[in-house]
């Protein structure tokens, strides 16, 4: 690599200006950098999902590019998250927004904003997971939505109402993909049922989806438990480095996982 100072040889004040732009460009950063070893700037997740809160929690506008906040979570004001966790909401809405052309993804839940217990969850307690409504279609195939969590059976047809929606898996895939690959936050879970988990890797493998992915999607999808999450995506994300030891994770650790 050339060295920058090799230039003040022909330009007899460039020595003298690359010391001035290299002190303000010093100055400048320590300025707006976080007192040192801490981010106190930014959001921390405390504890477990099961049983923990949030610090400075960021807050999800009630809508942006490609998603809508649902009704039920601006009630139960569930609009709070860690940083990373509301960047990978934005990222992964956007991304399917633009692959599907006037796709709107309805977020639910995530956390309230100082964490803690909330009403319908047993998790949710520190920033780190959200709620999805599914992406679906009506009869004609048009994209369709719905003020409540729609269930959907084996070949994808709605429960309740019966057959009125079908679960459309090119856009829940879109999805899982853009959740899996975004770089806004790492996923551990993303909890839905095992019938439709099956839909969604089906429509992976057909559609040419990397087999990194694949591999990533087959571990990260889950059915917890007997209880089926038929009608939503429930996504959680790890720790986020600067959070720890704080933050503390429960269950598997992805090997792809830093
Ligand atoms: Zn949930």
């Amino acid at each position: 690599m050339r060295n920058p100072l090799s230039s003040s040889r022909k330009c007899p004040i460039c020595g003298i200006l690359f010391v001035v732009v290299a002190f303000l460009l010093v100055a400048s950063s320590s300025s707006a950098d976080p007192p040192a070893g801490s981010n106190a700037l930014d959001s921390i997740s405390v504890g477990v999902p099961m049983n923990g809160s949030l610090q400075r929690g960021e807050v999800l506008p009630r809508k942006g590019a490609g998603y809508v906040l649902i009704k039920s979570a601006r009630e139960r004001k569930a609009r709070f998250g860690v940083l990373e966790l509301v960047m990978l909401i934005k990222d992964a809405a956007y991304k399917v927004s633009r692959k599907h052309k006037g796709s709107i993804l309805r977020v639910a839940d995530l956390s309230v904003r100082k964490g803690g217990k909330i009403d319908h969850h047993g998790s949710h307690q520190n920033g780190r997971d959200v709620d999805f409504a599914f992406f679906m279609v009506d009869r004609r195939g048009a994209q369709a939505a719905a003020d409540t969590f729609v269930p959907f059976d084996a070949n994808g047809f709605s429960v309740d109402p019966p057959m009125e929606y079908r679960f459309d898996t090119r856009r829940n895939w879109a999805l899982v993909e853009a959740i899996i690959k975004s770089r806004k936050a790492t996923v551990q879970w993303i909890f839905v049922a095992d019938h439709l988990k099956k839909l969604l890797i089906k429509y992976g493998e057909t559609h040419g989806a990397k087999k990194s992915v694949l591999r990533m999607a087959e571990q990260i999808i889950h059915q917890p438990g007997k209880k089926a999450h038929w009608d939503h995506f429930h996504v959680r994300i790890y720790c986020p480095a600067s959070d720890r030891p704080e933050c503390r994770d429960v269950g598997p650790r992805w090997a792809w996982v830093k």
